[in-house]
């Protein structure tokens, strides 16, 4: 039998041991978190899927880098190598660097949004939507209908409709939309990428109405690594060529280098224009820390220039898609359901569908995601009636199109053994939970981001969860 997951192509130097845990240990830690995945310690996790941000595994390479950290308050040179890097792997003029991704959004949505902007993405991201309400903006979802469908296996899902965006500028009109934002690869789509062919067609649309187009760059590498399989003409390029072109289609990106970087923190955010650039730099100063470091130590500015270089090698960036892909596969062998195709960084189980009995308000993706860590120790996030909240007009739980829970994989981090024991897991507990007829009420509903700190209780005392 031919391998089905590709070798990793590093070895292990350093490692660290995880927690074991028996079954009655999960069912009281459990408790002691509300039945809230995100209310667990870290420590009472066995295989932690919760995110890939800021959760890689650094290389020799990115930690010797550390050593020679240069920790000066003004021109440290070690921002100096990090420029270089974002210049020859990304290609824009002006980076400013920032705590992480958020930093960088809040600079770019007070230098470019006004009360009564209007901002067009293909699907939202959390803290993306809201520095741009914060400064008054409003989003708009421009993707294309494809997304929404767990099912359509269309190549690039997260494609702009140009049609929506036309409609857009021509209703609102340009004057009142001061860019669009476009995320590669969509992060709340599960890593769905993004065609270069749709995305020279959205810059040049923008461009012909003096809109500007910003990149959010967090997982660009992985969608170069989906253009070179997918897209007609570009499978001989290589990802770091595919990457710069990306780029070379917008005018700015603001980056979370806890995601494609392979760091633990840190980010920044990158412009062509030297006003913009000459603005952004005033901003840092006063949200995050001087031009220079914007809010990380020289250190992590290293590792990151490393984590660039890395990133892009073809080995690092195929094997890390191949095992989530290697994920997706032994789960979708199984029957369970899947948002298809599977995306570069997570596998998306649809738990509406996974678990049909369970009423909607009784959330069913935090109950399969309860039943995943009372079984195995393994944690997933949940991506449903939970996370959506309440409409603040009706006050009734929203019903989001997806109920999903979300297996993101760090990079470097786990091996295939770690990847087949998640399958195990997810399969035996899709075999018993099947016929699941009741979930998870509220013991405690916080008003705003009610995921992170809600607790519950099993809707009825015979429940297996
Ligand atoms: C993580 C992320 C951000 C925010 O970055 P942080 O480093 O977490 O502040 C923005 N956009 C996308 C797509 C992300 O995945």
């Amino acid at each position: 039998m031919s391998p089905r997951h590709p070798a990793e192509p590093w070895r292990i130097k350093m490692v660290e041991p995880l927690p074991t845990t028996s079954r009655p240990h999960r069912r009281q830690a459990l408790e002691k978190a509300g039945y809230n995945i995100s209310l667990l310690r870290s420590e009472d996790v066995y295989i932690d899927l919760y995110t890939d941000s800021g959760t890689n595994a650094m290389s020799d390479h990115q930690w010797a880098a550390m050593m020679i950290g240069d920790e000066s308050y003004a021109g440290a040179r070690s921002f100096y190598r990090l420029e270089a890097a974002v210049h020859e792997y990304y290609g824009y003029e002006h980076v400013i660097p920032t705590h992480q991704g958020r930093g960088a959004e809040n600079i770019l949505s007070r230098m470019l949004i006004r009360p009564g902007h209007h901002i067009p993405g293909n699907m939202y991201f959390t803290t993306t939507r809201a520095h741009q309400e914060l400064n008054g903006g409003t989003f708009h979802d421009v993707i294309i209908d494809e997304a929404h469908d767990p099912a359509c296996e269309h190549p690039f899902k997260g494609d702009v409709d140009l049609a929506k965006l036309e409609r857009l500028i021509h209703d609102l009109g340009p004057d009142r939309i001061p860019y669009v934002c476009v995320a590669a690869t969509v992060n709340m789509a599960g890593g769905q990428p993004i065609s270069l062919a749709n995305l020279a067609e959205v810059h040049e649309l923008a461009r012909r109405h003096g809109i500007l187009v910003i990149l959010d760059a967090a997982r660009a590498v992985e969608n170069a690594w989906f253009i070179k399989q997918r897209e007609p003409g570009w499978g001989e390029h290589s990802v770091a060529a595919i990457l710069r072109e990306i780029c070379a289609r917008t005018d700015g990106a603001a980056m979370s280098a806890k995601k494609d970087s392979l760091a633990n923190i840190g980010g920044w955010l990158a412009v062509r224009d030297p006003d913009l650039a000459e603005s952004a730099r005033e901003l840092v100063v006063l949200y995050e820390g001087l031009h220079t470091y914007g809010g990380m130590t020289g250190r992590d500015m290293e590792a990151i220039a490393v984590g660039i270089a890395e990133s892009v090698r073809e080995e690092n960036v195929s094997a890390r898609i191949d095992q989530v892909a290697y994920l997706g596969r032994r789960l979708a062998e199984a029957g369970l359901p899947l948002v298809r195709p599977v995306g570069g960084h997570a596998v998306c189980i649809d738990a509406g569908a996974a678990l049909p009995q369970v009423p909607r308000d009784q959330f069913p993706a935090q109950t399969l995601a309860a039943a995943l860590y009372l079984d195995s120790g393994v944690r997933a996030a949940e991506r449903g009636v939970v996370s959506a909240g309440r409409d603040p007009a009706t006050g009734h739980n929203r019903h989001p199109q997806l109920e999903l829970i979300r297996l993101t994989v760090p990079r470097r981090v786990y091996t295939q053994s770690h990847m087949d024991l998640v399958a195990d897991s997810a399969v035996r507990v899709h075999e018993q939970h099947a016929h699941l007829h009741s979930g998870l009420v509220f013991l405690h509903e916080p008003e705003t981001l009610r995921f992170f700190q809600a607790r519950f209780a099993p809707a009825t005392s015979d429940s297996p969860i």
